[in-house]
């Protein structure tokens, strides 16, 4: 049994299902997590516009991390005095690890001519497009635009393209992580380190705790999150294998998908009652 547990959760694939994004069947839980002051972290390549939003509707007031590990905000609520580093984004602090969004826009423009028509620029497409492309309605495409630390980018090319795609971004000082559906452009940031830092700042608050971080991902851009927590989840995907991980202690695969699978193996890990379940269903 995990006495002091930290969640840590992509969203996509993982608390949400991959084509619906619905969250119905981790409701339980969720409210389970809440009651028991569990903290469930969203960790996620959403921006934050997206994520103040989904937040309200899962009705969590926790920290959350978003771009793939790029920002990290901190509920004012929750922390009152400003950790090392951040600055004041109203009710919010914020820590960045990465350079803004900019940046990489620019970054792309000089590989323009290799390959322009290799991909779509997020940049350059429409709401309407972001929409279609994504599943997302108009509001939540708008929300899912205000990317603040990279830019994502539609893949249209072939495997061997995309490998010079990545390698000369590296080139440029940048990364290349591959989501759900889309790559993103950005710094070295990602989730892994992102967990750790918020985990840090959770201790440098309870010294006397010894937290334990638990990540649940579906996604390559999960990875580095999975590999370096305490506990993972590798969440199925009804569009790709199992991901491979290094790691074998501590570890679950999940059977079932998204939310399902999500709800499961917290269900485990937490040891959550059975009935207490049952008793937030009626
Ligand atoms: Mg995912």
């Amino acid at each position: 049994m995990i006495k002091h547990p930290l969640i840590f959760t992509d969203l996509d694939g993982t608390l949400l299902d991959h084509y619906s994004y619905s969250f119905e069947a981790a409701k339980t839980t969720l409210a389970y997590c809440s009651e028991q002051r569990i903290p469930v972290i969203a960790n996620t390549s959403k921006t934050c516009a997206e994520l103040i939003h989904i937040r309200k509707e899962i009705n969590n007031s926790c920290p959350f991390i978003v771009e793939n590990g790029a920002a990290i905000y901190l509920p004012k609520k929750l922390f009152p005095t400003a950790p090392e580093g951040c600055i004041d984004d109203g009710a919010l602090w914020q820590f960045s690890f990465s350079k803004n969004r900019q940046h990489w826009v620019d970054l792309l423009h000089h590989l323009k001519p290799r390959f322009q028509s290799l991909y779509t620029s997020f940049s350059n497409i429409s709401i309407e497009d972001i929409s279609q492309l994504t599943g997302l309605n108009l509001k939540q495409a708008e929300r899912a635009s205000q990317r603040q630390f990279g830019e994502p980018v539609l893949w249209h090319g072939n495997r061997e393209d995309k490998a010079l795609f990545v390698e000369a971004i590296e080139q440029l000082g940048g990364h290349v992580l591959q989501g759900g559906r889309f790559l993103h452009v950005g710094g070295s940031a990602n989730k892994g380190t992102a967990m750790q830092w918020l985990k840090n700042i959770y201790t440098q608050q309870s010294p006397e705790i010894a937290f334990e971080t638990i990540a649940l991902g579906d996604s390559d851009n999960d990875i580095d999150m999975l590999e370096s927590a305490d506990h993972a989840v590798v969440i199925a995907s009804p569009i790709h294998d199992p991901l491979a991980l290094k790691r074998t202690k501590n570890t679950i695969f999940t059977q079932s998908f998204g939310p399902i699978g999500w709800a499961e193996s917290l269900s485990e890990l937490l040891n959550i009652p059975e009935q207490s379940l049952l008793e937030k269903e009626k």
